[in-house]
This record gives structure tokens, sequence and C-alpha cells, in this order.
């Protein structure tokens, strides 16, 4: 998928701007895998073999997407998956080498 034909898009649940993260492009720059996020709700849609994944949450399958979204982690920056959407990571007290 082309990143011009990216920008069109929009999130399917509110319409806001999408923020696109790329994992893998070919040679004339098509996204090949990678991820959508929306700036409003923070839903996250998997761009799959070039594929983006835009349907409403009563469409999507959490444990379809749950291994690739595993694989993808290092891209995340922290954040986890949950409803379909990024959660930022709970900022425990005591550092992060605290003990539960
Ligand atoms: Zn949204």
């Amino acid at each position: 998928m082309r990143p011009e034909t990216i920008n069109k898009l929009c999130c399917s649940m509110d319409k806001s701007e999408l923020e696109l993260t790329t994992i893998a492009s070919d040679i004339h720059g098509n996204i090949l895998q990678g991820f959508l996020t929306c700036s409003e709700c923070e839903r996250i849609y998997p761009i799959v073999q070039g594929i983006p994944i835009m349907s409403p949450d009563e469409y999507r399958e959490y444990k379809l997407e749950q291994p690739l979204l595993d694989r993808w982690k290092r891209h995340l920056k922290g954040r986890t998956f949950k409803n379909f959407r990024l959660v930022a990571p709970e900022i425990k007290e005591g550092g992060e080498d605290a003990a539960d």
C-alpha cells in the first residue's frame, strides 16, 4: 500500500487522523507491514501484507491480531494492545526495578 493512500485513511470509528508506523516496506516505498494509530481514540489498525485492517471493533478478532502485535512489540514503545487500542504502560512507584 502506498504512503499517499494511507494519508487518505481515517479512523473507522471517529474519523480522526491516523498516525503511521512503518515496519516493512518494499523497494518502491509501498508499505507491507506496519500499523496506524488513531490520535483520538488510540485504536490501532494493523497493516498486513500491504492491506490495512480498518474494520470496526465488532468485526475484528482479538485472537487473530494479538500474535501480530506480540511480534511488533518493540515498535509499540512500551504500550500494550487492549480492546484494539494501544494503552500506555502504568507508571509504578519505586522505579522500573520494583518487584511486586
Ligand atoms: Zn479513532
